[in-house]
């Protein structure tokens, strides 16, 4: 039967590169899952796109002398080209800033208006008397509680990343003119929170399929008990609050950012000639996941329901598999400091496969892990280039000096190759279910086995030698190891794409592997094979050094 999955993955700031924590967070594992569910048969409906709205961007458009639109138009188009080349299969990679989510953003608002799930309150906010303006948290800074930096933000400190709020931060100022601000009354619109309590605490408690870390994040907030938030900004960027008397003030991004969910697939259903192909994957038996961060957890596996409850009409997220943090080089990642890897210098230089794989066979699923160069460097040489690109690089060489470049006719297989091939289908049947799961970094170290067991039969069968005594049981163990090659680049593929493409048509297959779906094939001896290039290509020492010496430096909040 086909399944219907929606994949929704958040929704990045236009307000700076991208780097791997956003990779290895959500990007990349909800690309692995979409292509499995996709190479499987299945809808997918996969959308996500840049938030151009909000204080990050406003911000950082002061920093960098432009528009609020022209910095969130040039890191969309960045990340555009980064989703291009890292193989990020995206049904749709919109923004927020299109007529459509305005519409769909404001349709929410009302309609939760009219439920009774929104009230207006007025609630004390910094103000700067310079700048005859409310300041958002964002555009306020003092000096941290927690940790006595200087540089702390209303919203968080970026030094110890503890939340802050304004009042807590001495030495008070205005971000645009350093004044002091003074606290001021202004109202704002509040979702009721408090009102979905027991309701969010009841559809919890059924999701035991979720990660533990998601479940235990979700329950601290539930056990605090939940507090109805201000939903809109004193800010002039963003989408109108459709309510006379709030013509200064905007959605909350944390509203409306998740809202994308629904409005793009919307716009992805007009893309297609039909304006209702979204409701298939929002109702009924559809199942929704969505790939975000830890620190994003409140709002996708609380708030984002909420809204979705007082709604009414459309499907709750089935799971919410949240990736925990990246550490660099073992320490904390940090924009500000430069201690990250930005998608853009690593794809400048390097293999988009090979980053997927290093950051998959690695993936924060349960615990923080950690990308080191030097770990970098030896996956790609001793896992990629030794075990699997050179395994298949010796078949398919073999068979064009030996066999012609065809694949050649095997006769009856003997025990050690029929034992390959059925742990070749069993290993993809493990793979499936890890998938499945959500279970990447184990559906990865499966597939990596099952290409050293290969190994370790290519190697017994040693086909260089029977070539000359014993040319049919060569024949019959390079069609072997081809066979399980055809297996494995298709269990491969979610990870790998582009290599797994490469080898698809090395083997001599047309078309693309998606074509063929999630199954041992058969491969057919006599199959033309085409020229094969190495896979990955081996790296050197030196990378170790010179990428490390890019990161950097610390600046004067430094530990
Ligand atoms: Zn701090
Ligand atoms: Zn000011």
């Amino acid at each position: 039967m086909r399944e219907r999955i929606l994949i929704g993955v958040a929704w990045p700031y236009a307000n700076g590169p991208l780097h791997l924590g956003h990779i290895t967070g959500a990007y990349l594992p909800a690309d692995i899952f979409a292509r499995y569910h996709r190479l499987k048969g299945n809808d997918v409906l996969m959308v996500s796109g840049s938030d151009q709205h909000g204080t990050p961007v406003t911000i950082r458009a002061q920093q960098e002398g432009l528009t609020p639109l022209e910095v969130a138009d040039k890191y969309h188009r960045q990340f555009v080209e980064g989703w291009r080349k890292l193989g990020i299969s995206f049904d749709l990679y919109t923004t927020t800033d299109t007529p459509n989510h305005f519409e769909v953003a404001q349709d929410m608002f009302l309609t939760l208006l009219k439920n009774g799930y929104l009230y207006r309150e007025k609630m004390l906010q910094a103000y700067c008397p310079n700048c005859q303006r409310f300041l958002p948290d964002r555009y306020v800074e003092g000096t941290c509680p927690h940790c006595a930096c200087d540089r702390a933000r209303g919203d968080e400190c970026d030094e110890c990343g503890k939340p802050v709020s304004p009042s807590e931060l001495a030495g008070l100022r205005c971000v645009l003119c350093s004044t002091a601000p003074r606290f001021e009354y202004s109202e704002h619109f509040f979702l009721r929170l408090s009102a979905f309590q027991d309701r969010l605490a009841d559809w919890i408690r059924e999701q035991t399929h979720w990660r533990r870390n998601v479940l235990g994040g979700a329950w601290n907030f539930l056990n605090e008990g939940l507090r109805d938030r201000a939903i809109t900004r004193d800010l002039d960027w963003g989408i109108p609050v459709p309510q006379p008397g709030f013509e200064n003030k905007r959605l909350y991004v944390w509203f409306e950012n998740v809202i994308g969910y629904l409005s793009a697939s919307k716009e992805w259903a007009k893309s297609q000639g039909d304006d209702d192909a979204w409701r298939p994957f929002w109702q009924g038996d559809a199942r929704s996941y969505y790939f975000l961060g830890k620190d994003n957890i409140f709002f996708h596996t609380l708030s984002w329901p909420a809204t979705l409850m007082g709604y009414g009409g459309l499907n709750l997220p089935y799971d919410v598999p949240a990736n925990e943090f990246l550490t660099i080089e073992g320490r904390k990642l940090s924009t500000s400091r430069n201690w990250a890897i930005w998608l853009d210098d690593y794809l400048e230089r390097y293999d988009p496969d090979a980053l997927r794989y290093t950051l998959a066979v690695n993936m924060p699923e349960t615990g923080d892990s950690d990308f080191s160069w030097r770990e970098f460097l030896r996956r790609n040489n001793n896992e990629l280039v030794a075990t699997y690109g050179n395994l298949a690089n010796r078949v398919l060489t073999f068979a064009q000096r030996h066999f012609d470049g065809v694949v050649p006719q095997p006769g009856d297989l003997d025990e050690p190759g029929q034992r390959l091939l059925q742990e070749a289908a069993s290993s993809l049947d493990r793979v499936d279910g890890r998938l499945y799961r959500c279970e990447f970094k184990a559906a990865i170290k499966e597939s990596m086995s099952l290409a050293q067991e290969a190994n370790r039969y290519l190697d017994e069968q040693a086909p260089w030698k029977t070539i000359k005594t014993d040319r049919e049981a060569s024949a019959r163990s390079v069609y072997t190891t081809l066979s399980l090659l055809t297996t494995l680049k298709t269990a491969l593929y979610p990870f790998l794409p582009f290599s797994s493409e490469r080898l698809h048509s090395y083997l001599g297959f047309d078309g693309s592997v998606k074509e063929q779906g999630w199954n041992a094939q058969f491969l057919p001896p006599g199959q033309k094979l085409r020229k094969p290039e190495p896979l990955f290509v081996k790296l050197d020492e030196d990378i170790v050094a010179q990428e490390t010496g890019r990161l950097g430096p610390l600046t004067e909040c430094q530990e």
